[in-house]
């Protein structure tokens, strides 16, 4: 059974897609089969693994591939034939649904039981060791069907102010599942994004969040570093892009500790 992660945030901009793609292909690159999961209909993750969005291509509706998979969720039919390789070793990718931003069957997914979900997600899922699912900035709708079939979630902070805002709504969210439908959703950790070395509120934000969260932080903090931004517009993992740049070793250091973690 492959581990499955939600990177979630209702907060925009915070490093959800840059760690989802990022974290997915440091996983990669240690030997592991790494589904991602494109839940946002921005397709940014898609596009980060070089698939293209679903508005870019020109291919005309006949050619363009079909990814409305989240009808065959809700049939409870196998998300399998919807998976793409990308160049990267290890590294699949369910690319983003033009369905994404329907709210009807988005409604439906929110409404159907999470047993029936589970099946179709998994036959996707069954020749990967761990999957990564990419969220919109919300925390309705997709994402809690993420959380639903999740076994852990990766919160980014980004070192900013109003950094822990978020928090409060995040976390009694985690905690309503966790009592509910998903008891066994963990709290992969809190990720500290962006962290600028040269100013203080980057280092206060980072001080507050081990202050209050302790242990729920990672040891990872990941740098702001424009290698990371420049990897996406070319549709690559930062660890193929520029290997020796400190956002990909900031990742390579979480994938270790996320495999240290289970
Ligand atoms: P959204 O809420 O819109 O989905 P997001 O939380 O997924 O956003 P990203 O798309 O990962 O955030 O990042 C927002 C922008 O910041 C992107 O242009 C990305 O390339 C850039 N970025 C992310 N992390 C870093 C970083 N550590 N250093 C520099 N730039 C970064
Ligand atoms: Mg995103």
């Amino acid at each position: 059974m492959p581990r499955t992660i939600t990177v979630v945030s209702q907060k925009g901009g915070v490093g959800k897609t840059t760690t989802a793609v990022n974290l997915a292909a440091s996983l990669c690159l240690a030997g592991r089969r790494v589904l991602l999961v494109d839940l946002d209909p921005q397709a940014n993750a898609s596009s980060g693994v070089g698939v293209d969005g679903i508005d870019r291509g020109s291919a005309s509706p006949a050619e363009a591939p079909d990814r409305r998979y989240l009808s065959a969720l809700l049939a409870g039919e196998s998300l399998a034939p919807f998976v793409v390789d990308t160049p990267f070793e290890g590294l699949s990718v369910l690319p983003s649904s033009p369905e994404a931003s329907e709210l009807e069957i988005v409604h439906d997914l929110q409404r159907a039981p999470s047993e029936s979900l589970r099946s179709p997600f998994s036959q996707a899922a069954e020749r990967f060791d761990f999957v990564l699912i990419d969220c919109p900035p919300s925390l309705s709708g997709l994402p809690t069907v993420a959380l639903h079939l999740s076994d852990s979630v990766v919160i980014p902070i980004q070192c900013e102010y109003y950094a822990m805002e978020g928090l409060s709504q995040i976390l009694p969210i985690v905690n309503k599942l966790q009592n509910s439908t998903n008891r066994d959703l963990r709290i992969e950790g809190l990720l500290l994004t962006m962290f600028s070395e040269d100013l203080d509120l980057s280092h206060d934000v980072v001080d507050q969040v081990r202050e209050f969260f302790e242990t729920l932080a990672f040891e990872s903090v990941i740098p702001r570093d424009v290698v990371l931004a420049e990897a996406a517009s070319h549709g690559r993992p930062v660890v193929e892009y520029d290997p020796t740049s400190r956002g990909a070793w900031a990742y390579v250091e979480l994938a270790r500790e996320v495999l240290r973690s289970g």
